[in-house]
């Protein structure tokens, strides 16, 4: 096995594989992502990824959760749908809480792409699903995917091997979270890798934002190694974008989802 190599998205690579409607396009036909999220204890985590998958450019956001985080939901969001019903992908895990391997459960027993993230990260076993699927880790929740050695200290040291590991280990599209962002994928010996992420991204909600863009990208079509690196790419664009506005703001993940956009990526 030779040298994993890296391979960046280009602001057009990214441009070519976003969605965009048509004079064909109906909100079904755009695709409707499913997002289960939030719980009693963590309600902005639902919050967060349904505007996020809202703005990714889907037809429609379903979303499953308790009838308090329902309720957040609709109070920020009224364009979701609640409940049951037909998806193009599911994203779970968000904020659900650590004891809900039935909700992980139902997502990946659908016939549709999942992204699983978070504390539905806890539930994860190595994965035999005819649908494509895409885990979200960072560190900490990669090290206990992992198990020994892979401390987080052996996982920031060697962060291509983990990434890889992940993705051969668990059969499915892995996007290592961190100060660089890596997406692999099962058998591929080319790692993609994120140029526009910033530290101010290192706050609360970031990941629910970046979990609700790719579940959107996903249910548009994208496969899920592209998913993730154009949710990767569009989530640190945001960012900058923020920061070139506002110049000093202390970015909160709520600026991310405001500033998300389709607009031709710019270079960083
Ligand atoms: P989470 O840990 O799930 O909230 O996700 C945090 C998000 O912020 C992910 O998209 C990370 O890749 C990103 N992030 C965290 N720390 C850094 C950093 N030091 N530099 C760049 N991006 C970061
Ligand atoms: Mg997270």
């Amino acid at each position: 096995e030779g040298a994993p190599v890296l391979e960046a998205l280009e602001p057009a690579d990214v441009e070519a594989l976003l969605p965009r409607p048509s004079a064909e396009s109906n909100k079904y036909r755009r695709g409707v992502v499913g997002i289960a999220a939030g719980s009693p204890r963590y309600p902005g985590a639902a919050v967060l990824a349904t505007g996020s998958a809202l703005r990714s450019g889907v037809g429609a956001v379903r979303f499953i959760g308790e009838p308090e985080v329902c309720d957040g939901v609709l109070a920020r969001y009224p364009e979701v749908l609640i409940g049951d019903g037909r998806v193009q992908a599911w994203v779970v895990g968000p904020g659900i809480g650590p004891d809900r391997a039935d909700r992980v459960a139902t997502a990946l027993a659908a016939d549709v792409p999942v992204l699983v993230d978070a504390d539905g990260l806890a539930a994860i076993k190595p994965l035999d699903r005819p649908h494509p699927t895409l885990l979200t880790p960072h560190a900490g929740e990669a090290s206990r995917l992992l198990g020994e050695p892979w401390t987080v200290q052996e996982i920031e040291a060697h962060r291509l091997a983990a990434v890889r590991e992940l993705a051969d280990r668990f059969g499915c599209a892995v996007l290592l979270k961190g100060s660089t962002t890596l997406i692999a994928d099962p058998g591929r010996a080319t790692v993609r890798v994120n140029r526009t992420g910033v530290p101010a991204l290192a706050t609360a909600g970031s990941g629910d934002v970046l979990s609700g863009l790719a579940g959107g990208l996903l249910a548009a079509g994208l496969h899920p190694l592209d998913a993730a690196s154009a949710a990767a790419y569009l989530h640190g664009r945001a960012a900058l974008d923020v920061l070139r506005a506002h110049p000093g703001r202390q970015l909160i993940a709520g600026d991310l989802v405001d500033a998300l956009t389709a607009a031709p990526p710019a270079e960083p």
